[in-house]
């Protein structure tokens, strides 16, 4: 079955105020947030950037999305998991201090943050799911409490998945700390010693105490590494190799068993929101922000499969060539193959041009 994609187009570098109306014009014609129902909870799940200069989505687009759940009386607020690294993501009080500083605070949105995973990451929820490699997965407890949800992604590269999208805005992005470590036990990161220059940043923000400074350069104990690849992100000397060849199926296919845990606990009550707009080559978790195609909309789908798999054609026929050289050089089609090939979301789409 071709799943329906709504897409509005935006010229580059649109004000957000005009794309955000022309979202708001979509959602009501299209009564696409007709599963609301009275007093519903709906959260919001975004991504609020790592710093003012990443590409995420900004707070106006997310003010318009609570609005619109509000006029049909539901109840949003906005959420998100802590991260495995270090940083000021990785609890509840600093991701939400974070959030305010990013201009996500309830005056600029109308809606509180309230983290989906508690205050240390590890309130969970084991949910069942007919995958290939698990029979369960470790999501954020919340998910299994609320009524509905507005997951608003913004499209980027990822030098392990290729790209993020929706798929890794729900797998990654709502499993718990558990769940998180289990999509990245196989990635293992070595030093390439002649490059490093002692700095320091991976041991200071390594999730895992496994980086320590020996009088030659940093060494990560194998055995400690959890494979979250934080040190080849906080690295401004490329002295960090990661064997991504080994690893990028493994990560992808474990992101998209997560999203089906997720999406099947809210089946008929949950939509998907992408922005393809300032699309970077890293994901919006980097502190700077390189663009790799002009912007090029919104689409809007209830099947997270379906509105990846259109964000990625559109992307690369706006780039004219293949996401990979205009972003990393890894097979980033697995998380769609994998989800079409377990059952996961329709295998087509229908793009409908509003
Ligand atoms: S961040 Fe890079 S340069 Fe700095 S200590 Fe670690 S590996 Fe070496
Ligand atoms: S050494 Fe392992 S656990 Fe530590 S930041 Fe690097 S990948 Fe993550």
């Amino acid at each position: 079955m071709k799943e329906p994609v709504y897409f509005i187009k935006t010229a580059d570098q649109e004000p957000d105020d005009l794309v955000a109306g022309k979202l708001r014009k979509l959602i009501e014609e299209k009564n696409l947030f007709g599963f609301i129902e009275k007093n519903d909870m709906i959260a919001v799940k975004t991504h609020f950037g790592e710093t003012p200069k990443s590409g995420y989505i900004r707070p106006l687009h997310i003010k318009v999305i609570g609005d619109l759940v509000k006029e049909k009386k539901g109840k949003p607020f906005l959420t998100e998991t802590s991260t495995l690294y270090k940083g000021n993501r990785n609890n509840a009080l600093d991701h939400i201090a974070h959030a305010h500083n990013q201009g996500f605070g309830y005056e600029a949105t109308g809606m509180p943050v309230i983290m989906a995973d508690g205050l240390y990451g590890d309130e969970e929820a084991v949910v069942d799911v007919p995958g290939k490699l698990y029979s369960s997965v470790n999501i954020a407890s919340l998910v299994k409490k609320i009524q509905g949800m507005v997951v608003a992604s913004h499209f980027t590269g990822h030098l392990g998945a290729g790209f993020g999208a929706a798929l890794k805005n729900l797998g990654m992005g709502l499993s718990s700390r558990k769940g998180k470590m289990t999509q990245h036990s196989t990635a293992r990161p070595s030093i390439i010693v002649k490059k490093c220059t002692r700095c320091g940043m991976c041991v200071k923000w390594c999730p895992a105490e496994a980086v320590t400074l020996n009088e030659a350069s940093a060494v990560i104990d194998s055995v400690k590494c959890i494979g979250c690849g934080q040190c080849l992100a906080v690295c401004r000397f490329d002295a960090v190799g990661y064997n991504w060849g080994a690893t990028y199926d493994d990560l992808q296919k474990k992101v998209v068993e997560h999203a089906w845990g997720v999406h099947r606990v809210l089946e008929k009550k949950i939509i998907y929101i992408n922005y393809l707009t300032r699309i970077s080559k890293d994901c919006d978790c980097m502190t700077v922000y390189e663009k790799i195609v002009p912007d090029i909309g919104v689409l809007v789908s209830a099947d997270p499969v379906a509105i990846d798999a259109a964000s990625l054609d559109l992307v690369e026929q706006a780039g004219g060539k293949g996401l990979g050289d205009l972003a990393y050089d890894i097979p980033y089609r697995v998380q769609l193959e994998y989800a079409r090939e377990i059952g996961f979301g329709s295998d087509g789409y229908n793009l409908i041009e509003a």
